[in-house]
């Protein structure tokens, strides 16, 4: 690969939105621009990762190595070049498009009581939790308006999927949550499919930044299974967005040892109990540890917090989960 390509590819994937992306922040700012915070790379306990965004690159005192975005993607996910630079090419981020979206639809979550109304019959109250997810509500009917007053052609919001073929907003009666690269839309209504998401890839585990660190990590099926375990207090908890994993997702459980607790929604039809079990054949098969937690029949992760459960009895599911 030429250095202009590369050059391109680099200009393209600034360092900084690759590191928010894993949920890097900031601890504080230097002068010209430069950031620092803990290091993603090792263990790190006072900030000691230097960024630099205009050159887009970054030093750690504490482990002394730094680079540019390759770089970084070759340490963190510990692989060569050449992977390092396929894993950022297949990852460029929530485009613009889909980001000036999600900031409409958070615009409008506190505009609109029905939203709130069904966060609420969901557990979720936290404003910290709505702030930490970037809760948003699809109305319907506003978000082609807005997207083209910002100068978005009509066919690339058809191309996004956000608007339908006869011009209409995609997404209606829907709490959004963003993703790496995608929107994923849970309808309030009973009345249309639950859950739905636009055309492009589903990604990665969701927040999986935060989760991998841990040497037990929680898996659950759902958006709102994850944030009632969030809001519960639990950290190392991660979700696949269905029950079914992605060859990414499944390597993202394997990178490091670790014990991944499966807490899939105990549905009377039993397809999350048996997705599952077979996913815990394929870690065990991998070297991963999997415990299977049973939750009360008819129960996921959400309605177990919902209908009065607490974070105690949660922990005692977790510590009676069989491998
Ligand atoms: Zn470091």
């Amino acid at each position: 690969m030429s250095r202009d390509v590369l050059d391109q590819l680099k200009q393209q994937i600034p360092l900084l939105d690759s590191l928010r992306a894993q949920d890097w922040r900031p601890s504080w700012q230097l002068t010209g621009g430069r950031l620092v915070g803990l290091c993603p790379l090792h263990s790190d306990h006072k900030p000691s990762f230097l960024v630099d965004p205009g050159k887009s690159l970054f030093y750690c005192y504490g482990c002394g190595r730094g680079g540019d975005v390759i770089r970084f993607a070759e340490i963190y996910h510990q692989v060569k070049f050449p992977q390092a630079l396929a894993l950022l090419q297949q990852w460029r981020g929530l485009p613009p498009l889909l980001q000036h979206a999600a900031g409409f639809y958070r615009m409008q979550l506190h505009r609109h009581g029905e939203a709130i109304a069904y966060l609420h019959q969901r557990g979720i109250r936290s404003p910290e939790l709505i702030e930490h997810l970037q809760v948003g509500y699809a109305p319907g009917g506003c978000l082609r308006g807005w997207l083209t007053q910002l100068g978005y052609p009509l066919p690339a919001l058809r191309q996004a999927g956000l608007v339908s073929v006869a011009g209409y907003d995609a997404y209606m009666h829907r709490i959004v949550f963003p993703l790496e690269c995608n929107l994923y839309g849970r309808s309030i209504s009973t009345s249309a499919p639950p859950h739905r998401f636009l055309p492009a890839a589903k990604g990665g585990l969701y927040y999986w930044e935060q989760a991998r660190s841990y040497p037990e990590v929680i898996l659950v099926e759902g958006l709102f299974d994850y944030a009632a375990l969030w809001q519960a207090g639990f950290q190392n908890v991660s979700c696949s967005l269905g029950n079914r994993l992605n060859t990414r997702q499944f390597r993202q459980l394997c990178d490091r040892p670790r014990t991944v607790y499966l807490a899939f929604d105990a549905d009377s039809n039993g397809s999350g109990q048996r997705a599952a079990q077979c996913l815990s054949r394929s870690l065990r098969e991998r070297g991963i540890s999997a415990r299977l937690v049973s939750l009360p029949e008819g129960h996921d992760p959400n309605s177990f917090f919902v209908q009065g459960g607490d974070a105690t009895q949660f922990q005692s599911l977790l510590e009676a989960a069989r491998p």
